[in-house]
């Protein structure tokens, strides 16, 4: 069988066919192996093969796969939920559970509006975001995200949505501004922004901690959240963080926003949740906005026909009780700490590497033109595609990101490797894209 009728990401060229998974490694139908550095899109966080998920999805394929959410609830769903909350930020009580990173903030956004409706807030209908954002590629969420290249054939369709700048030190902070003064003026735009669309207008503001997709694990500045969570509480306007890439342990902590010191409202995850061996996704509440549900209709409009599906929560808890309970957020942070060393060794002093940032094993790095002015690449050159393409044939998965922030092209390249990484692997990702770096920028 070949791949003649799948309609896939692209209409055209062949890609390998993948048929097995060895840790890190993935391989291809010629046994080619590919250490995957970005967990596809930082999904893979416990690698390609773990027996314990494997046998956790096994066991409860044999007891029941799917009984749907209608008629009955089931024990690795209420299991999933007992997890989560025991990790979660401060307030977060109630775990909705969906299939994926698009669900989830689709989810995350009806229910904010409800929760309005039934607080007797019915104005409240404006979402704010940032330019910088990604937040899913249905029509809410692609709404709520800031990526014009993604929304731009589909703008006719999409919510009127406000975007603010975004976090993003290397090319936002102003000469002789310090990190701090940066962060309370990007987040200040919140507060004009709210007072222009009017406090009662507004819903919620939508940021991911960490930014992933549109500009390659970009972290913020100290004391940014705090304040935004400030603006947010002194509006009444609800906080929803978006951890679908950076959170489940990504970055150290399960949850990213744990060291900005903050807790949403509302927080989705998804990828790192089922790690790949399931699709799985979650959005979380406070249990303010269940109990304004809880004690007004009683049910929330929403939902989808797989969500809370059972295999997907075993695998879930299995997953999540892995990160947590078997030092693997420890060897994120160490592997986290070598890894950027080496980025920075190797790249620090590179011609056409602007920045090398991020947090835990997320990890970006930008590529420039020049590197004293930030000139970034003439996008007509597709530098980040050309990385990925010839780090793929050297062996190495990376997540490559272009396109225009603010009128500015960036090429980054993003890498997310499993939490099981080791020492030597550290080192093969870096020396893989670094012969990928001179092959494409010599
Ligand atoms: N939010 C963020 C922050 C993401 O990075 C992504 C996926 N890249 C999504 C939402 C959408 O998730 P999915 O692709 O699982 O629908």
């Amino acid at each position: 069988m070949g791949q003649a009728h799948l309609f896939g990401r692209s209409t055209g060229g062949d890609i390998p066919v993948a048929v097995g998974g060895d840790g890190c490694y993935i391989i291809d139908s010629t046994g080619k192996r590919y250490f995957d550095g970005s967990g596809g899109a930082a999904v893979s966080c416990l690698g390609h093969s773990d027996a314990t998920v494997a046998e956790a999805i096994k066991g409860q394929l044999d007891r029941i796969a799917f009984a749907h959410t209608g008629f009955f609830s089931s024990a690795p769903a209420g299991d999933l939920a007992d997890l989560l909350i025991a990790h979660a930020p401060a307030g977060i009580d109630r775990v909705y559970l969906v299939s994926g990173g698009s669900e989830a903030v689709e989810a995350a956004i009806k229910l904010a509006r409800q929760y309005f409706l039934e607080k007797g807030e019915p104005k409240r209908s404006r979402i704010i975001a940032r330019r910088q954002s990604y937040h899913g590629n249905t029509l809410g969420a692609l709404a709520a995200g800031g990526n014009e290249w993604r929304r731009a054939q589909f703008a006719p369709l999409l919510a009127e949505t406000s975007h603010i700048s975004p976090v993003y030190e290397y090319r936002g902070r102003q000469a002789g501004e310090s990190a701090f003064d940066y962060g309370q003026r990007v987040a200040n735009e919140l507060e004009t922004e709210i007072q222009r669309l009017g406090p009662e207008n507004v819903m919620a503001f939508i940021a991911e901690p960490v930014v992933g997709a549109t500009a390659g694990a970009v972290p913020p500045v100290e004391g940014y959240f705090k304040r935004i969570r400030e603006i947010c509480d002194a509006h009444g306007v609800l906080l929803i963080l978006d951890e679908v890439m950076c959170g489940m342990g990504r970055t150290g902590t399960l949850f990213a926003c744990e060291q900005e010191g903050v807790s949403p409202d509302i927080v989705t995850i998804a990828k790192g949740l089922g790690a790949g061996y399931q699709p799985i996704g979650a959005m979380l509440c406070s249990a303010a906005i269940y109990e304004a549900i809880a004690s007004g209709s009683g049910f929330f409009q929403h939902g989808h026909t797989y969500m809370g599906h059972p295999l997907a929560a075993a695998a879930a808890c299995a997953v999540l009780k892995r990160i947590t309970r078997d030092g693997l957020l420890d060897n994120v942070l160490d592997k986290g700490a070598k890894l950027d060393a080496r980025l920075n060794e190797v790249f620090g002093q590179h011609a056409h590497v602007g920045d090398i940032r991020g947090r835990g094993l997320f990890r970006g790095v930008e590529f420039v033109e020049d590197r004293e002015t930030k000139k970034p690449f003439d996008p007509k050159r597709g530098v980040a595609k050309a990385l990925k393409k010839a780090a793929f044939e050297a062996g190495l998965i990376c997540y490559p990101m272009g396109g225009t922030i603010d009128g500015v092209n960036g090429d980054h390249v993003l890498l997310a490797p499993p939490f099981i990484i080791d020492d030597g692997q550290v080192d093969e990702v870096v020396d893989k894209l670094s012969l990928a770096v001179s092959k494409v920028l010599g």
